[in-house]
């Protein structure tokens, strides 16, 4: 069982990872623990994590909260089956209609799943109350998963030749353009779905008047107002959910990454008016399994108590003014982003480049297109973090930034 802790080295790496399908390119090191802000390998090399386990370990690495509540709730049942209640599903359903604008809840494992269950409901909705309309207009640019449904709502234009044929029924349209949205609207509409900040995107947020321009054509077309907030959900924007940014209510929410602080946890919500499935039509094996409702529960609650999304709020200004200040004599422009979910633009395309250099000092960063880098650390972050993390970016992007224009010399 503890057969990697035991073989450490890049040696074991190249003969075991043999043994995975090749989908991904991983460096040559193996994370072994974390702890907070913080994460080693087996080599003992420690790494400051400013990519959040990609917006997941909202309360950073291993949590005490965490722990407990998977050392109570295992010791007392792991799983019964989705056709029986369990006390944490309930009090979860409980607390997170409590907390939000929606009255019901459909919990499962990841965010994709959430998001099937957000396009099954709406074409449930247009089949029974929109004479069968059953399209979706997502946004380009977007992200909603991996699943073949929401691969097709996804308007990522490297993903348009894969995997065809898509599912039918999406129209992408750009985002922040009304009428562009607007022209796509048609009888065979049931649902416009979109993130409030597109994460992998690059970190692009939607207007307030947009917004409330939507919700007002959704309202008179009888069309539902899906908010996709798998990545802003929970505390992320500083506030508990990125839609109360904007004082308008959605018909459905996803939420997923975050919640869970790391345990695979995603949750679909709507309103009453909406429930509409019938026994049969939407479940999963996992779905309000009680290992991730109590640890679901327990991520929220500690959220509330500890008031991270006002952490988020407060650290991510924090990280934006000094990202400003830093950058403007290192050539980053674009600063932009909603607490916790930060981005900026690089004069290069070297994004790869540099989140490999951070990692070679201890210093985890994602970039989601060659140009963008993006931050979304743990709610927990404070302001020595940022600053140590500004540190080391700052100093391996002027050697990178060195190097590329004297190359280009
Ligand atoms: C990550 C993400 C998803 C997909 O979630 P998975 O848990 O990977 O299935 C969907 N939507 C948004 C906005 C995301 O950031």
């Amino acid at each position: 069982m503890s057969q990697i802790t035991q073989c450490k080295g890049t040696e074991w790496i190249a003969e075991a990872s043999d043994r995975l399908l090749f989908t991904t390119n991983r460096p040559e090191l193996i994370m072994d623990r974390g702890a907070g802000m913080y994460m080693w390998d087996t080599e003992d090399r420690v790494y400051l994590d400013f990519s959040g386990g990609w917006a997941v370990t909202s309360l950073g690495h291993a949590p005490a909260v965490i722990r407990d509540v998977l050392d109570q709730q295992s010791a007392k049942l792991i799983h019964a089956s989705p056709s029986f209640y369990n006390e944490p599903m309930l009090q979860f359903a409980k607390l997170l209609t409590d907390i939000s604008c929606f009255d019901k809840v459909f919990f499962a494992s990841s965010g994709a799943e959430a998001n099937e269950a957000a396009i099954k409901l709406a074409r449930k909705y247009g089949a029974a109350k929109l004479g069968g309309a059953h399209e979706i207009i997502t946004m380009t640019n977007s992200f909603h998963g991996r699943t073949l449904a929401t691969m097709s709502a996804t308007g990522k234009s490297q993903w348009d030749a894969l995997y065809e044929p898509k599912v039918p029924g999406f129209c992408h349209v750009p985002l922040n353009d009304l009428d562009a949205c607007f022209a796509a609207i048609s009888d065979r509409t049931c649902a416009i779905m979109l993130e409030l900040v597109q994460g992998e995107g690059g970190v692009n947020i939607v207007d307030e008047s947009y917004l409330y321009a939507i919700r007002k054509a959704c309202d008179i077309y009888g069309l539902l107002l899906i908010v996709d907030e798998v990545q802003t959900g929970i505390g992320r924007t500083g506030t508990m959910f990125a839609y109360e940014h904007y004082g308008i209510e959605p018909d459905i929410m996803t939420l997923a990454k975050g919640i869970g602080g790391g345990f695979p946890l995603s949750a679909m919500l709507t309103k009453e008016s909406f429930d509409l499935f019938e026994p049969g039509d939407q479940g999963g094996t996992y779905c309000g399994q009680p290992l991730a409702m109590a640890v679901g529960q327990a991520v929220v609650q500690e959220v509330i108590q500890s008031r991270l999304a006002d952490n988020a709020r407060i650290q991510g200004d924090y990280l934006k003014r000094r990202l400003q200040e830093t950058g403007e004599a290192l050539g980053w422009s674009q600063v932009r982003g909603r607490g916790l979910l930060v981005a900026f633009n690089l004069p290069l395309p070297c994004g790869a480049e540099l989140v490999k250099r951070c990692l070679d000092i201890g210093l985890i960063i994602n970039s989601p297109s060659p140009s963008v880098i993006r931050l979304m650390p743990a709610l927990i972050v404070t302001t020595a973090d940022v600053d140590k993390m500004l540190r080391l970016l700052a100093e391996c992007w002027e050697a990178l930034y060195r190097e590329q224009q004297a190359a280009a010399q």
